[in-house]
């Protein structure tokens, strides 16, 4: 008999109330301490983006790196991390963007991007879009071109997907 095929929604718990009152937490350790639910995400991000010219992925960190750098390796591509300001080593560029409360952002190397590039941006979860929106900023900003964002996780209620737009926008599990 086969196996029954992997559910990734089966395996993300709801927090309620975490970090705050009102903010309903799609928890992802589950499916990270599942291998075959952690393999079969990966499987399917990379099965979406087989042969579309893609040569960087790309993530923000912490938890995009979580799936992006396995995700690279799957599809035999270069991972380039997106870091908080302070913790990358080489020159680099920077993107500013507005939190709910003040300001954030966001570094990459200098050499990371640039013209000619076709990168895959990955993160967990799509909320309001206000960190992928800056990472996309940050690497068209050197030239390179932003295939598409994907994510594990879709909080379609939010609207981020309309804050990427035109950028095309992919997630595994919709709420
Ligand atoms: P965003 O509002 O799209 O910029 O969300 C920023 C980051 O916060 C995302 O990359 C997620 O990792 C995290 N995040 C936001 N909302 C949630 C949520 N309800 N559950 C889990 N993670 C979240």
């Amino acid at each position: 008999m086969p196996a029954p095929a992997i559910r990734i929604e089966d395996h993300i718990r709801d927090i309620p109330d975490f970090p705050k009152p009102g903010i309903l937490f799609k928890d992802i350790t589950p499916l990270l301490g599942n291998p075959t639910a952690f393999a079969a995400a990966i499987t399917q991000l990379a099965e979406a983006f087989q042969n579309r010219g893609i040569n960087l992925i790309a993530a923000a960190e912490a938890r995009g790196f979580i799936f992006g750098a396995p995700l690279a390796m799957q599809m035999n591509l270069g991972f380039v991390p997106i870091r908080k300001p302070g913790k990358l080593p080489y020159a680099t560029i920077a993107v500013e963007y507005a939190l709910e409360y003040g300001q954030d952002r966001l570094e990459a190397h200098t050499d990371a991007f640039g013209p000619g590039n076709r990168v895959l941006l990955v993160d967990d979860v799509l909320a309001t879009g206000g960190t992928m929106r800056a990472c996309q900023e940050l690497v068209e900003s050197t030239g390179a071109e932003v295939v598409a964002s994907a994510f594990v996780i879709e909080l379609g209620f939010l609207g981020g997907r309309a804050r990427l737009a035109p950028s095309e926008v992919f997630s595994l599990v919709t709420y």
